[in-house]
């Protein structure tokens, strides 16, 4: 197969974790015979050193025409780096908002995986992590609060500010079908997070999910109250698998769920729109504190890649070895400095990618 990926190194350890992410792809394409070409593209910071701005109309073409865009991180050091001198439309951040919404990603993917090799990170007690767990939390990119109608204005002396919370079926139909697709690949699992016993937007929604839950009858749907699933999230994270939700639902329950897993240098994520395409990129930011000194943990880049692989181009098989080469990689000892601990072996950056590209030769 042919993979056609866009390439954005940004700013910080972007660079040093993206080479990583190449050279475990590149290790996966030989063993699988693909084709990968990489077309690197700037962003954020990187793109305001060349070219003035945070986002340029070539780097939205080139990520159009990719089949999916990897993204290392994007930003500097708010404090010391001269981006933040710039008015907020300029900064990076502007550029990383900016694209997303060139490329209509509405789907936000974040999976919470607790590997047991790592779980002294976690701060769930073990008879509450149990066996670890795999949780992908779906979160609704583009509507709802975030999104909708909102003013402040005084009556009478007394200030008043309204935020309005808007969803329509289109909306949610489009990210629900994204999450069975998923939970197809997955456990089979959909746990629909709402307020419906309070919110019309939450009725619509149960509504809406269960409509297209019929179409997809081998995979199990249940509903759950958004505060039920903040107490569930460290009561019992293991009984989810994929949790669906609106946007501030979802943003306020996937930083939970990534907490609890205790490990910022092992999260994925990826933003979807309607096609397969996808932009894929670690959770955390660029880490301006430790770029260029080799230390950066590159898995949660290595995962994103891994991601891609699954839910762009439909290589299931090549994915989990991925994923396969970075549990060999803990149960065999090797940590980068971040998720470091007593009896184990110290690797940098770039030897961490070796040796999760040498799992899969
Ligand atoms: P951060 O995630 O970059 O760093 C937080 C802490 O975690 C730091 O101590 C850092 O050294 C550490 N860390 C992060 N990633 C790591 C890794 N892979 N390996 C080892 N340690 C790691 O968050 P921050 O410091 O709040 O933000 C730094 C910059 O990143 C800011 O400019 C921010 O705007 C940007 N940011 C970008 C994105 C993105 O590109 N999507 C996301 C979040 C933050």
């Amino acid at each position: 197969m042919e993979l056609n990926i866009a390439c954005i190194p940004g700013d910080g350890i972007g660079p040093e974790i993206i080479n990583e992410a190449k050279k475990v792809l590149d290790a996966v394409a030989i063993k699988y015979g693909h084709k990968i070409s990489y077309n690197t593209i700037l962003l954020g910071g990187a793109s305001i050193d060349a070219y003035g701005e945070p986002l340029t109309e070539d780097t939205i073409e080139k990520a159009k025409s990719a089949d999916a865009v990897l993204m290392g991180s994007i930003g500097g050091d708010a404090n010391t780096s001269p981006w933040y001198q710039l008015p907020p439309a300029k900064r990076p951040e502007a550029g990383l908002l900016g694209i997303r919404k060139a490329l209509n990603l509405f789907a936000n993917l974040r999976p919470a995986v607790l590997y047991t090799e790592l779980e002294d990170a976690c701060p769930l007690k073990k008879e509450i992590i149990k066996d670890g767990f795999d949780i992908m939390i779906m979160r609704e990119l583009t509507g709802g609060l975030y999104f909708g109608e909102r003013s402040t204005t005084t009556d009478h002396g007394v200030r008043k500010a309204v935020d309005t919370l808007t969803y329509d079926e289109i909306e949610i139909k489009r990210i629900a079908i994204k999450a069975f697709e998923i939970a197809q690949k997955r456990n089979k699992l959909v746990t629909s997070v709402d307020k419906a016993n309070v919110l019309d937007s939450s009725r619509l929604w149960r509504t809406v999910v269960n409509e297209v839950a019929k179409e997809y009858p081998e995979v199990k749907c249940e509903h759950m109250l958004v505060d039920n699933c903040a107490m569930q999230l460290v009561r019992n994270p293991g009984q989810f698998d994929v949790v669906l939700t609106e946007n501030m639902f979802g943003d306020i329950l996937s930083d939970e769920a990534s907490m609890v897993t205790g490990s910022i240098g092992m999260l994925a994520s990826a933003s979807l729109n309607e096609t397969k395409f996808g932009l894929y990129e670690p959770s955390h930011g660029s880490a301006p504190d430790i770029a260029g000194m080799d230390i950066a943990n590159p898995i949660a880049t290595i995962l994103s890649a891994s991601m891609m692989l699954k839910y762009t181009f439909d290589l299931d098989k090549e994915a989990d070895e991925i994923e396969k080469a970075v549990k060999l990689a803990l149960k065999d000892g090797y940590r980068t400095k971040d998720i470091m601990s007593e009896g184990n072996q110290l690797v940098g950056c770039s030897e961490m990618g070796t040796i999760l590209a040498g799992y899969i030769k």
